[in-house]
């Protein structure tokens, strides 16, 4: 079965926010395979139990009145239905504390994946220079203290590295986070 694509977070799975589950979505009530396992912002609990599906068609949106991630998240100027695609109808992610979601040419980026630096090194060894920027100049963590953050980036066990990628640009943008 292939998963409903979403424009801002292109991967899902990969990311971790969608897992393989037999578990019947409490939206359209049937066991298709896969739940949404991010944060859902609801006065229903519905952790682990919508399909990326419902999420898609904004079906979970409109009978739960959810969203999925934190309007506060959002940089000013991001447009308004961007927020309303991404927070409606798009899975969110997990962060410690409270996510962000970055803008960039106009428009929000695109989720990524939650890294620590194995994942770095592995996968995006150019993004470190550009992490520990982040880290100096966003996070105002200097010197010693900033590569000693890098290089304890966790994916797991925090502190953890959110990357996003402009759609336009394809620039990548940076959230730290940690428990
Ligand atoms: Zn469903
Ligand atoms: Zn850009």
């Amino acid at each position: 079965m292939t998963l409903p694509s979403f424009r801002y977070h292109p991967d899902p799975v990969r990311s971790g926010s969608v897992i393989e589950s037999g578990e019947k979505c409490f939206c359209c009530r049937e066991c298709r395979g896969y739940i949404y396992a991010g944060p859902v912002y609801s006065e229903e609990d519905l952790d682990e139990a919508v399909c990326p599906w419902c999420i898609a068609d904004g079906e979970a949106h409109k009978i739960f009145d959810a969203s999925f991630v934190d309007i506060e998240a959002f940089s000013d100027g991001t447009p308004e239905s961007v927020v309303n695609e991404i927070t409606w109808r798009t899975p969110g992610y997990n962060a410690w504390q409270s996510e962000q979601w970055p803008g960039c040419c106009g428009d929000a980026t695109a989720f990524v994946t939650p890294a620590g630096i194995e994942e770095i090194r592995k996968h995006y060894r150019e993004l470190e220079g550009g992490l520990l920027s982040h880290i100096m100049y966003e996070m105002r963590i200097s010197g010693g203290a900033a590569t000693r953050m890098l290089g304890s980036l966790n994916r797991d066990a925090g502190p953890t590295a959110y990357l996003f990628r402009c759609l336009r640009c394809e620039r990548y943008h940076f959230h730290i986070d940690q428990p």
